[in-house]
């Protein structure tokens, strides 16, 4: 059986916002532990996103969502963080593998020590930008300002390229793109961008960057936001496809996977409502024409080699 690895999510964060928990079954919001395995998600990404607009610290927020992570760990058993090489032989075994990814790094403050507490924490995935300019870098939202990376994003690159961290180009700037790109150093994916030669939007990665990516053995996670999906008025599960059928036809089924962003988004896709309709692309991939092993590189082992390169 086809299990989901899906590389992106708000979840974690979303849910003590909606005064509900990860480890319950809730109707409300797109997903929860229970609604992921329901969904046959076996690996979840789940972000650490941050505000520099809410009450408290970046660094705060951060801290408050991997406390939440540790709760919900000791409450529902079938899920467990992964953190080092031998997690990964957990996976499958009906259990849910959960990895963090820190969004945006204000949580450092312009500072890189914070970064290495954070990986002793367990974050193993790290996008410099959300969509605004930090100390970093530029975020597509500052993109006319076109600035790439700064002395401080290469530093914070080599730390967490040093600590063993996936990075992800989601919400960079063009330029810092490129930035990274020439770095020439690191794994580098976009955990949840889609293809702008279908939908025109600037959180999405023209087939250049996305040949980039692959040519460094990355992988790109498709994105369910509708708004990047399409310009009709109601997106489905078909979008979805299509958008991964233009990467797999650019730079081939090796490269194209999940990243989702339930509950990071206002809307889904028709089909997609919640994370327990992900085994609808099994079937969706299939009557599109892929393999039972394309259909496996796209939905789990793409994710799977990328993260087990560095974790
Ligand atoms: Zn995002």
């Amino acid at each position: 059986m086809i299990c989901i690895f899906d590389a992106h999510c708000d979840t974690l964060m979303t849910a003590r916002e909606q005064g509900r928990t990860i480890w319950q079954e809730s109707q409300e919001g797109h997903g929860d532990f229970p609604r992921m395995q329901a969904g046959r998600v076996a690996c979840q990404i789940l972000a650490l996103c941050s505000s520099r607009e809410k009450d408290s610290s970046p660094l705060n927020q951060v801290l408050i969502g991997i406390a939440d992570l540790h709760r919900a760990l000791e409450e529902h058993p079938g899920a467990f963080l992964i953190r080092e090489a031998e997690d990964w032989q957990r996976l499958r075994q009906g259990k849910l593998g959960v990895l963090l990814a820190l969004e945006g790094c204000d949580a450092l403050e312009g500072r890189p020590e914070p970064l290495e507490v954070l990986f002793a924490l367990g974050v193993r995935c790290l996008s410099l930008t959300w969509n605004l300019r930090n100390e970093l870098a530029d975020g597509v939202g500052d993109e006319t300002g076109g600035g790439g990376l700064t002395r401080m994003g290469r530093q914070v690159v080599k730390k967490a390229i040093h600590l063993g961290m996936v990075l992800d180009v989601s919400h960079l700037s063009t330029r810092g793109f490129w930035d990274a790109m020439e770095m020439n150093e690191g794994v580098w994916v976009a955990t949840h961008s889609n293809c702008r030669a279908l939908m025109d939007h600037p959180r999405n990665l023209t087939d250049d960057q996305i040949k980039a990516i692959a040519a460094r053995d990355g992988v790109v996670g498709i994105n369910f936001y509708p708004p990047f999906l399409t310009t009709a008025p109601q997106a489905t599960i078909y979008d979805v496809i299509r958008h991964i059928l233009h990467v797999v036809e650019l730079v081939g089924p090796e490269h194209v996977g999940l990243g989702s962003d339930f509950d990071g988004i206002d809307a889904c896709p028709l089909g997609l409502e919640d994370v327990t309709k992900m085994p609808q692309l099994v079937e969706s991939l299939g009557e599109a024409g892929l393999s039972q092993r394309e259909i496996s590189l796209i939905l789990w082992e793409n994710w799977l080699r990328v993260f087990q390169r560095v974790v």
